[in-house]
């Protein structure tokens, strides 16, 4: 099979011929058919997230199973699947306690189940690596769907729409008629929009220099725009919510200098909450006043808070209902080859969400 192996930090990936190998007991092999480019993919080749290469990427995708080894009970042949980037092993203590999206074994699903042609070992970003044609993991990386949406939008469930949607309804619990805040409006913060305004928002303000971004956010919920290149996006939110700031401020680039200013977009009493993942290695630094004398929680959200055996299915309800949109997300649809031509035109702001689909 071929897929898009990561061989050197900065550089392309290589699109080529890989030898999967026999696949073990619970393990799952899936025929992707769409998989998502997504920005924490980039962070990966940049070195942001540690994940040495070589390997396979791709963290947000769907196919359909082909083959299931020994003992797998969730899903059988012929079945629609999303990969999940973090696994539900459900029997951990956070699996148990209703936070499968801090599941224990979420580092320990990214061995190799494919060998480059000199046979080099290629670790599977999240357990996954769906930048193939093909994937072999364990079945608790895969929630097993039922539905007629095409692969392309069930793929944007398997990452960016969860987080997303998942990050205004599960871990902020937006309420009714707030004011709400997005920073960063690439395929994450379109979904925070969507689940802001399907939370019942009055107010959301889209936060992004590039005017696609602005516009697609219009698009998608958001009330009002923001340039940042137009002046202090602080001083603006404040200026907009008469000089009291926000109920939520989400923060979904990954920068800590945002993630301050997002707190400062704030009103006392209000949630920041930091989306984008920055670089491991850095270090959040917020003024001592607010958070302690006016009240500001500033929290964490990985995946959405989600717990994706209940919230693909969800998801999924909620498009086919009409009430989110994930074809507006959607700016391309591309070929396996096209991989850095795809990584370029996130670089370069052109897209929300480009999509690799296998023919
Ligand atoms: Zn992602
Ligand atoms: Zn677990």
């Amino acid at each position: 099979m071929r897929a898009a192996v990561f061989t050197e930090l900065d550089g392309p990936l290589s699109v080529e011929e890989v030898k999967p190998y026999e696949p073990g007991p619970r393990d799952v092999v899936v025929r992707i058919i769409a998989s998502g480019i997504c920005h924490s993919d980039l962070s990966v080749m940049n070195g942001t997230l540690p994940m040495p290469p070589p390997g396979i990427l791709g963290h947000e995708g769907a196919g359909v199973v082909e083959w299931v080894g020994e003992g797998v009970t969730r899903m059988s042949v012929g079945d629609r699947v999303i990969g999940s980037f973090i696994p539900v092993c459900g029997t951990c203590w956070y699996c148990k306690n209703n936070q499968s999206n801090l599941c224990e074994q979420t580092f320990m699903v990214s061995v190799p189940h494919a060998d480059r042609a000199d046979g080099t070992p290629l670790p599977a970003m999240t357990g996954l690596g769906t930048f193939a044609e093909q994937m072999t993991c364990h079945e608790m990386s895969l929630v097993k769907v039922e539905t007629d949406l095409p692969d392309e939008q069930l793929a944007l469930i398997g990452c960016g729409v969860t987080t997303g949607v998942g990050a205004a309804l599960n871990t902020a619990q937006v309420e009714p008629g707030s004011i709400v805040v997005v920073i960063g409006c690439g395929g994450v913060g379109q979904a925070v929009i969507q689940g802001a305004r399907i939370a019942g928002a009055s107010r959301i303000l889209a936060v992004d220099p590039v005017a696609l971004k602005r516009d697609t956010a219009m698009k998608l919920g958001a009330t009002e725009t923001i340039n940042p290149d137009d002046g202090d996006v602080a001083t603006q939110v404040i200026m907009a919510t008469g000089g009291r700031g926000a109920d939520y401020v989400f923060e979904v680039i990954g920068n800590v200098d945002l993630i301050l200013q997002a707190f400062m977009c704030t009103r006392p009493g209000g949630t920041t909450v930091a989306v984008g993942v920055p670089r491991t290695d850095t270090m959040v630094s917020i003024p001592s006043f607010p958070l302690v004398l006016q009240e500001k929680k500033l929290i964490g959200c990985v995946y959405g808070s989600a717990k994706v055996l209940r919230d693909f299915p969800r998801l999924i309800g909620l498009v086919e209902s009409g009430k989110l949109d994930l074809s507006d997300m959607i700016t391309k649809t591309i070929v396996l080859d096209d991989i850095n031509e795809g990584f370029r035109a996130m670089k370069d702001g052109e897209v929300i969400r480009s999509v690799i689909v296998n023919s």
